[in-house]
């Protein structure tokens, strides 16, 4: 009897191990599955990160928004362009005049400036063709052409005869020099002019490509895509358009 059931817990444990084996055995494959799985993933992963790598060196603005370059809001006036007598259709804010398709948006981003408790200045708007050749005009009678136009745009130049810019500064610190940048007004501007379709029109750096020393008090309105992408990306209003000329 005793025999009998050595046997029989012989053959339970063979077959026993023989489950466990089987199990494992199992166990391996799968794993050794799930191996080669994961890998293929991380392969795949890698290939389109590598890919991705790739189209962003070589286009790494391919993210930029689709907007009309030809749109009325990107009119690019600097000393390379030059506008002619280009003349917006005008209406009058707190002293200034502006295209009248920005108004809204200058009323609003003035207006939330000011509910953050500073005291916003609009300092100077549009600027017509005339008032830029008189002063103009004026520089050149006191300084020759030369030294002229280092201080004033020349007329058809100036982004303020757009109407889509406004000089704007603190009532009660008006320096237009880089100081500017110091306050809190510039500092709640310049983070938030984008979230109203206006940029930092020339930027500390970028005088080349503008022409324009830096001036934290100049903000130019381009449309909120345009202007979060262009501040996001650290980029002036030239760079931009050039993202689109081809
Ligand atoms: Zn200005």
């Amino acid at each position: 009897m005793r025999r009998l059931i050595y046997i029989a817990a012989a053959i339970l444990l063979s077959l026993m191990a023989g489950t466990g084996a089987e199990a494992a055995e199992n166990d391996l494959t799968g794993t050794a599955k799930n191996v080669v799985d994961s890998a293929g993933i991380l392969i795949a992963e890698q290939a389109e990160a590598v890919g991705e790598a790739v189209a962003e060196a070589a286009d790494p603005y391919r993210d930029r928004p689709e907007i009309d370059p030809d749109d009325w809001m990107y009119v690019l006036a600097n000393p390379w362009n030059d506008i002619g007598d280009y003349t917006p259709e005008l209406e009058s804010l707190e002293g200034q005049q502006f295209d009248v398709r920005i108004i809204d948006d200058m009323k609003a981003m003035a207006g939330a400036a000011r509910a953050e408790g500073l005291s916003v200045f609009l300092s100077s708007g549009y600027r017509s063709y005339a008032t830029q050749t008189y002063l103009f005009n004026r520089k050149v009678d006191e300084y020759g052409e030369a030294v002229a136009q280092t201080i004033v745009a020349r007329p058809g130049t100036s982004e303020h005869q757009t109407g889509l810019c406004c000089d704007i500064t603190d009532r009660y610190y008006e320096m237009k020099d880089s100081s500017l940048e110091n306050t809190q007004m510039y500092q709640w501007m310049s983070e938030h002019c984008d979230e109203y379709g206006f940029i930092v029109r020339f930027p500390k750096g970028k005088e080349d490509i503008t022409g324009i020393i830096y001036e934290p008090w100049h903000f130019r309105y381009v449309g909120r895509e345009a202007a979060s992408y262009i501040m996001e990306h650290d980029l002036t209003l030239e760079e931009f358009l050039e993202l689109y000329r081809n």
